[in-house]
């Protein structure tokens, strides 16, 4: 299992290049947002910049390569709760 983000920081909602309270100030806001979305019970989604443009996605992959079969078990057990 696992949660996996990716999003591109390269658009104005970042800031001009330097601008690192900008690009902190957004990715933060990003990361925030994504919270409230997984607190609602997504298990993926879209990633939006604050002026609306998609950046990126995150989701909760359930499939896994790992022999851990109690934390698996315990994973879908939690899946079919929500
Ligand atoms: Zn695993």
């Amino acid at each position: 299992m696992s949660f996996r983000i990716s999003f591109e920081t390269c658009n104005a909602a970042f800031g001009e290049p330097g601008d690192t309270v900008q690009f902190r100030t957004e990715v933060k806001r990003i990361l925030r947002r994504v919270v409230a979305v997984v607190e609602a019970g997504a298990d993926e989604g879209p990633v939006m910049d604050i002026n609306g443009n998609k950046v990126g996605s995150w989701s909760l992959d359930m499939s896994c390569g790992c022999d851990n079969t109690a934390r698996h078990e315990w994973n879908q057990a939690e899946e079919v709760k929500r």
